[in-house]
C-alpha cells in the first residue's frame, strides 16, 4: 500500500488529495493538511479513484490512425511541421493548450511556440473560463494579480457571488461560506444570478437580474459608493435595467455600503460575455471606491474554472501575454528573449482562441497542436471548429483519451501521461502552488507532455533550449524568469523557489506566492458604461441560452463520463424551463425538446424549473457526441467575444425550443 499527496485535477479551488494505491485499486480522500481545502472533497474529487482505469485511453502514438513507434511519431510531426513554417511562416502554425495542463508543460509550449518557432499563436482553452478576469486585473492593477484568498471569506461581513453556482462548480469553497456562516450568522451572502440555484440555499438576497446586466447593477453601486458622482444611474434606472425591483437593488446597496468587509466572488457569468472586462473592472470599481480592498476580508475574487488556469497565466499560456506576467512592450521582449537566449521571439500578440480556429478555417493557420482539450465540443459554433479541423493540413493531438470529438481530426496523435501519472505544479484561485505527484505506473508508451514538446523542439533545432530531465528543471527555470530583473516592478516572483532542489521540490507543501496587498489600494477606476444586454430575442428566437455546469460532471465529461456514480445526477442532455414556458408551449415535464439557433440544433430533455426565469433556458455544457449524438450546446453558441479579452459570450444565445 502506498499514499501520495497530490492535488485535484478539476477545478480551481485546487485541493489536496491523498491518493492510496491498494491491491492495484486506488481510492482518495482529502488532505487535512492542504490549506485549500483542509480534508474536504466533492462528490467529483472523491470519484477521483474510479477515474484512473485505462478504459478508452490513447496508448500508443499515432500516425492516420495507425499505430507507430515514438520516433516515427516524432519524425513525422516535426518534419511537417518545418514544412510549412518554411512554406508559409511561423505564423502558419498554433498550439492550443489547456488549464489541465501542468505548469510545466504549460511553460514548456509557451517557450517553444513563443521563443522558439516565432509566432505567438499559443491559446488555451483558459481563454473561455477567465481571460475577461485577467483583462480586469491587468487594466485595475497594471498586472494579472488576484488580490484575495480563500480565508478572506472567514474574515469577511458580507460575501457577494456573482454568476457563480459556486454549490456545484467550486463546491468545497462553497461548503467553506457555508461554515463561515455557522460560525458567524451576521455574515451576509448576496447572489446576483438569473438562475435560483443550488448556491442560492445561503442567499440572504438574491438577486435574479435580468441576463447580461451586471455591470448596470455595480455601475449603479458606484454611484451610491461616491455621492459627489453625477448619478447617472440611480436606483430606479439600475432596477428598470436590471429586471429587478428598486428595493432589491436598493437593499443590495445599503448592504454593501454598509459593511466594513466584502469580498466579491466572481467567474463564467461575468466572464463570459462580449463585455465582461467591463464587468470585471465594473466589480473591481466599487471595491476599489469604497476601500473594500487591500485588507483582510476584502476584494474582487475571480475563480478559476480549471485546475491550472492561474499556472497557464504565470508561463504565459494566453496568445496576448508572455511569460511571467510579462506584456508585448520593448523592455520585456527585451527581457525574455536574453533569458531564453533566442532571437526569433514572437513581437506581436497571437491569435486568441476563437480567431485562431477562424483562421485554421481561413486557411491561415495550417498546423495546429492540440493538448489536453477538445474544442470540437468546448468552443463556441463547434460545427464550425469541427469544419475548420477537417479541412486542416496538419492536426497533431496530444491527449490521454483515444476517441474525442476533437482527435477524430488528428492527423498525429500522441499519448500524454494523465493525473496520477504525471508530475508537477498547479496553481489555485487564491495564487497557491501545489504540487501534483505520480503514484501510478506509465500506461503503454504515454509520455509527459513537456517532454514531447522538448523532443518536437530538438527535431525543430532548438534542443539545446529544452534539454529539461525532469519537470523540476522546468519549475527552476520558470521561477528564476519570474525574478529575472525583476526590482519589485511585476508582484509574480517565485525567486524563492528558484533554487529548491529536485528533492526540495518533489516534497513541496502547498506555497502561496506573497502579494503586497496594500498596493491593490492604487488600483486605478476603469469608467464602465454599461452595454444593452440579452439576446436578440426575435420572434423565431425568443429564448436566450445560458449554458454552464453541471454539479457531478467535468468539462466535455472525458473522465468523469465513464464513473457510473457520477452520471448518476444527470444522465443525458437536459434543458431547464421555467413552468410558464412549459405550459405555453405544451411542454412536459422528461419530454424531450429540441432547440434550435441559426447556426445549430440540439436535442435535450425538458426539466421544468420554478428558479428558471421566464424565456431563459439553462443546458449543461458537457455533452458530446461520444455520449450523446444531439446534446451538444455549443453547436448553438456563437463564437461572438469581448474585444478586449477574446472571451466568448457562453451565456447569451437566442435560440427558439420546441416539443420534440
Ligand atoms: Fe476537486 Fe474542485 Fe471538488 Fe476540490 S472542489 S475536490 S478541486 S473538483
Amino acid at each position: 500500500m502506498t499514499e501520495t499527496r497530490t492535488t485535484c485535477p478539476y477545478c480551481g479551488v485546487g485541493c489536496g488529495v491523498i491518493a492510496r494505491v491498494e491491491n492495484g485499486g486506488v481510492s482518495v480522500r482529502g488532505d487535512d493538511s492542504h490549506p485549500a481545502n483542509f480534508g474536504r472533497l466533492c462528490v467529483k474529487g472523491s470519484a477521483l479513484g474510479e477515474t484512473t482505469g485505462l478504459t478508452g485511453r490513447l496508448l500508443h502514438p499515432e500516425v492516420d490512425d495507425q499505430p507507430v513507434s515514438w520516433d516515427q511519431a516524432l519524425d513525422r510531426a516535426g518534419e511537417r511541421l518545418r514544412e510549412i513554417i518554411d512554406q508559409y511562416g511561423p505564423q502558419a502554425v498554433a498550439f492550443y493548450a489547456s488549464g489541465q495542463l501542468l505548469t510545466e508543460d504549460y511553460y514548456a509550449a509557451n517557450k517553444l511556440m513563443k521563443g522558439f518557432i516565432g509566432a505567438a499563436n499559443i491559446d488555451t482553452n483558459s481563454r473561455l473560463c477567465m481571460s475577461s478576469a485577467v483583462v480586469g486585473y491587468k487594466r485595475a492593477f497594471g498586472e494579472d494579480v488576484v488580490p484575495c484568498s480563500y480565508e478572506d471569506i472567514e474574515k469577511t461581513d458580507l460575501v457577494v457571488l456573482v454568476g457563480s453556482n459556486a454549490a456545484w462548480t467550486h463546491p468545497v469553497l462553497y461548503q467553506r461560506l457555508v461554515q463561515a456562516r455557522a460560525a458567524n450568522p451576521a455574515l451576509k451572502v448576496v447572489v446576483i444570478d438569473p438562475r435560483r440555484t443550488a448556491t442560492c440555499d445561503i442567499a440572504d438576497l438574491h438577486l435574479a437580474l435580468t441576463p447580461g446586466s451586471d455591470a448596470g447593477l455595480f455601475v449603479g453601486l458606484l454611484d451610491t459608493i461616491e455621492p459627489g458622482r453625477a448619478s447617472d444611474w440611480p436606483t430606479e434606472r439600475v432596477a428598470d435595467f436590471c429586471g429587478l425591483l428598486p428595493d432589491e437593488v436598493a437593499t443590495f446597496y445599503a448592504w454593501f455600503t454598509a459593511a466594513p468587509r466584502a469580498v466579491t466572488l466572481y467567474t463564467m457569468g461575468i466572464n463570459q460575455s462580449a463585455s465582461g472586462s467591463d464587468k470585471c473592472n465594473a466589480i473591481i470599481n466599487v471595491h476599489l471606491a469604497s476601500g473594500k480592498i487591500g485588507r483582510e476580508g476584502c476584494g474582487p475574487f475571480s475563480l478559476t474554472g480549471q485546475p491550472n488556469a492561474m499556472g497557464g497565466r504565470e508561463v504565459g499560456g494566453l496568445a496576448n501575454q508572455l511569460a511571467a506576467h510579462m506584456n508585448f512592450t520593448p523592455d520585456d521582449l527585451s527581457r525574455v528573449a536574453r533569458f531564453w537566449g533566442t532571437g526569433r521571439l514572437a513581437q506581436t500578440p497571437g491569435l486568441m482562441a476563437v480567431e485562431l480556429f477562424e483562421a485554421i478555417a481561413r486557411g491561415d493557420v495550417k498546423a495546429v497542436w492540440i493538448m489536453g482539450t477538445n474544442p470540437a465540443v468546448s468552443l463556441p459554433d463547434s460545427h464550425a471548429v469541427c469544419q475548420a479541423l477537417a479541412a486542416c493540413p496538419l492536426v497533431i493531438v496530444s491527449e490521454v483519451m483515444r476517441d474525442t470529438d476533437t482527435s477524430r481530426f488528428a492527423h498525429i496523435r500522441f499519448p500524454a501521461l494523465g493525473w496520477g501519472e504525471k508530475d508537477g505544479t498547479v496553481t489555485n484561485s487564491e495564487r497557491r502552488i501545489s504540487r501534483q505527484r505520480a503514484f501510478l505506473p506509465v500506461p503503454g508508451e504515454a509520455k509527459p507532455d513537456w517532454w514531447i514538446i522538448a523532443r518536437i523542439a530538438e527535431r525543430l533545432g532548438h534542443g539545446a533550449a529544452f534539454a529539461w530531465d525532469h519537470p523540476h528543471a522546468i519549475f527552476s527555470e520558470h521561477a528564476a524568469l519570474t525574478a529575472f530583473e525583476n526590482q519589485g516592478e511585476r508582484m509574480l516572483n517565485l525567486g524563492a523557489l528558484a533554487q529548491l532542489t529536485r528533492e526540495e521540490w518533489d516534497g513541496l507543501t502547498p506555497w502561496q506566492w506573497p502579494v503586497n496587498r496594500e498596493a491593490f489600494t492604487r488600483g486605478r477606476q476603469l469608467p464602465v458604461n454599461p452595454q444593452p444586454h440579452g439576446a436578440t430575442g426575435s420572434v423565431l428566437y425568443p429564448f436566450t441560452l445560458n449554458s454552464g455546469r453541471i454539479r457531478d460532471q467535468w468539462h466535455t465529461m472525458t473522465r468523469t463520463g465513464y464513473v457510473p456514480r457520477l452520471m448518476q445526477h444527470s444522465d443525458e442532455p437536459t434543458v431547464d424551463i421555467s413552468p410558464q414556458d412549459a405550459a405555453r408551449l405544451g411542454l412536459q415535464e422528461g419530454q424531450l425538446a429540441r432547440i434550435s439557433a441559426p447556426r445549430g440544433v440540439m436535442v435535450a430533455r425538458a426539466r421544468i424549473n420554478e428558479g428558471q426565469r421566464v424565456g431563459q433556458l439553462f443546458v449543461p455544457m458537457h455533452w458530446n457526441s461520444c455520449f450523446s449524438r444531439q446534446g451538444k450546446v455549443n453547436a448553438l453558441v456563437e463564437g461572438r467575444c469581448d474585444p478586449h479579452s477574446g472571451q466568448p459570450e457562453s451565456k447569451q444565445t437566442a435560440v427558439r425550443l420546441m416539443p420534440w
